[in-house]
Parts: C-alpha cells; sequence; structure tokens
C-alpha cells in the first residue's frame, strides 16, 4: 500500500479476538452501527489471537462482506497485550481506538472518544464507573493494584481504566518504538504523555463465554506493571537485606558477649532455627525478585518477534515491509 492511500484512513479499530465466535456478528454490527455515523475512513482490524473455536472462519466470512474489515491471525495464543500490537502495527489511521472484542467495552462511546480527540486530545481512555457482573475479588483486587501501581511508579497510570481508550498515530508511532517484549500498555501510553482525557462508561458484563484472565495471568500481568515501570522491589531487596543484617548483627554480638563476658553459653537451638529460616526466606525472596527482573532482562536479549502471523488479509507487501524491518 502507498503513501497516499496510507492518509485516507481516518480512524482504525483494532480488537483483540480470542474464542469469541458466538458475539462475532453482534460484535461488528455494533461496531459498524457505532462507527459509520462520524463518515469517517474506517479500517477494523481483528486480531485472531489463536482462537481454537471458529473465530477465524467468522473474521474470513465478513472480511469478504466488508472492505474495511481486516483480519490477522496469529500462529498460536499470544496474550492480549500482544493481540493488541499486532494491530496496531498493521493499521494506518490516523487516530486509532483499542477495543475489547467481548463487547464489554461498548462500541457506542467511540463517538465520544472521536470528539474529544477532535478537541485536540492525543489520548482519549475510558474509565470504568462500574464493573457490572465482575467478582468482588477483581474489583477489590483490580482497585487495590492500580493504587498500589500508582505509588510505587513515577507514570501516572490512570485507575479504573483498562485498554479501551482512543490514541493519536503520534502515540501509536511511539508505542512501536518503546522496545520492550513485556507488553503493558496502558503503562507505556501513561509513560509516553501528550494531552490525555478520558470519558466515564459503566463496563457492561459478559453476555457470550467467560474472561480469559485467569488468575495466573492476572498476576503475570501485574507483575509486568510492576517490573515494566518500577524498581521498588528491587531496592526492597537491598533494605530487607540491610535491616536483616542489621539485627543479626546485635543477635551475634549479644551472642558473643553472652559466650564470653557473661559465661552463659545460648542453650537453644530454637533462636538458631528462627533466625536461619527467617534469613533463608529473605533470601529467597530476594533472590526471587532479582530473578524476576532477570527472565525479563533474558527474554529481551532473546530479541525474539513479538508474534507470528499465520493468516491475513492483509496486502502481501504490507507484510513483507514488517518483517524487512
Ligand atoms: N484476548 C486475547 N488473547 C488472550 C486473552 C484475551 O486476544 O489471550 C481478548 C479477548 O478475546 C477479549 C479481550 O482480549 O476481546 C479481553 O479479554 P477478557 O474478556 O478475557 O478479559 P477481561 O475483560 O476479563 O479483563
Ligand atoms: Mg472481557
Amino acid at each position: 500500500m502507498d503513501k497516499i492511500e496510507k492518509n485516507i484512513i481516518d480512524l482504525s479499530v483494532v480488537v483483540p479476538i480470542y474464542n469469541e465466535a458466538p458475539i462475532i456478528p453482534e460484535l461488528i454490527d455494533r461496531l459498524h452501527a457505532s462507527v459509520s455515523p462520524l463518515g469517517l475512513n474506517v479500517e477494523y482490524i481483528l486480531v485472531d489471537d489463536g482462537s481454537q473455536d471458529t473465530s477465524l472462519a467468522q473474521l474470513k466470512f465478513f472480511a469478504q462482506k466488508n472492505a474495511a474489515l481486516r483480519y490477522i491471525s496469529l500462529s498460536r495464543n499470544f496474550g492480549h497485550q500482544i493481540a493488541i500490537m499486532a494491530g496496531l502495527e498493521h493499521c494506518q489511521g490516523k487516530a486509532v481506538v483499542i477495543i475489547d472484542g467481548d463487547l464489554q467495552d461498548p462500541p457506542e462511546l467511540i463517538p465520544k472518544l472521536y470528539e474529544q480527540y477532535q478537541q485536540g486530545f492525543k489520548v482519549v481512555y475510558t474509565k470504568r464507573i462500574h464493573r457490572k457482573g465482575e467478582s468482588l475479588f477483581k474489583k477489590v483486587t483490580a482497585k487495590l493494584y492500580y493504587r498500589f501501581l500508582r505509588t510505587i511508579t513515577r507514570v501516572n497510570i490512570p485507575t479504573d481504566s483498562g485498554d479501551y481508550r482512543l490514541i493519536d498515530r503520534q502515540v501509536v508511532s511511539a508505542l512501536l518504538l518503546m522496545p520492550e517484549k513485556h507488553k503493558y500498555l496502558r503503562g507505556q501510553i501513561a509513560w509516553i504523555g501528550f494531552k490525555q482525557t478520558f470519558v466515564p462508561f459503566e463496563r457492561d458484563i459478559r453476555k457470550i463465554g467467560k474472561t480469559n484472565f485467569t488468575v495466573r495471568k492476572m498476576v503475570r500481568f501485574a507483575w509486568d506493571g510492576v517490573t515494566g515501570f518500577s524498581d521498588l522491589p528491587l531496592k526492597l531487596a537491598t533494605v530487607f537485606g540491610f535491616w536483616v543484617s542489621l539485627i543479626s548483627l546485635f543477635i551475634i554480638i549479644y551472642a558473643l558477649l553472652s559466650y564470653f563476658l557473661w559465661q552463659k553459653a545460648v542453650p537453644g537451638w530454637t533462636s538458631q532455627i528462627i533466625s536461619s529460616t527467617f534469613i533463608g526466606g529473605i533470601q529467597l525472596l530476594t533472590i526471587g525478585i532479582i530473578g524476576e527482573y532477570i527472565g525479563r532482562i533474558n527474554s529481551q536479549v532473546r530479541n525474539r518477534p513479538l508474534y507470528i502471523i499465520s493468516d491475513t488479509n492483509f496486502e502481501q507487501d504490507l507484510e513483507k515491509k514488517r518483517y524487512e524491518n
């Protein structure tokens, strides 16, 4: 695709899809109904993140009927953030909306996001005022986590806000320049800066299917947010180490004094056990924290491609260009 054509897309809508087959017809319907009144030149980029159901077949079916619909199928499940990245790397719009494919993010909000964009905002994120149908556990942990992240990082990551947002082409370009392999887009976008605002909304319940985020995935993702934007855990290791060593020093002095001066050797092994397990615990903890960071350095050094495409209706030369870069 050449430059001239590149400039004519006003809005790209990037949607990650993982096993969402039953909802895809409604998704495409509602996206279309919400965006077309804007009268823009739009492209929809639906990224199939290695779905095991018929999602890809559905996307292909709708792509035949709708020329604005592009699909990218990844060769396996790479995860939500990477699926979004695949969309961002391929989109051409002057503005880009990132929206979940399960309709928990209402597409009807897109015109409001676009309105703010036209007012000059480069990032228009959405803020959930209600999270219908989500477990108390998820609500509470999410709330605590974002408050925590805010206090330990220097970037101002908005609370109660997911990836549903509109970003300007300038922000997309900046995102594509950021080399980290562990993506934490809402943090990265906060880091990039520019003029930002938000639109509040009520997050719908998931009507079909269930969340793809297990507690395990949530914890990994939460760690990516922490390690990507804060060195506090590493510093904590040092602080722990310092205090434990200091306390140990007093214990050692006490033990020596009782042996040599007071002539009464400490008889019990209880204190031994307590101190050695305590120190052992602190050591494992701090080694673990260091390991987490080294793991991330390691994947950065490996420098593998973020994802592999198995099928797409994007033009071949566009694809080739991506691999040549
Ligand atoms: N998703 C994806 N890859 C994954 C997991 C999820 O592309 O490995 C998509 C999923 O289809 C949905 C969006 O990312 O469109 C958000 O996922 P989900 O609804 O499971 O997350 P939650 O809303 O519970 O945070
Ligand atoms: Mg969801």
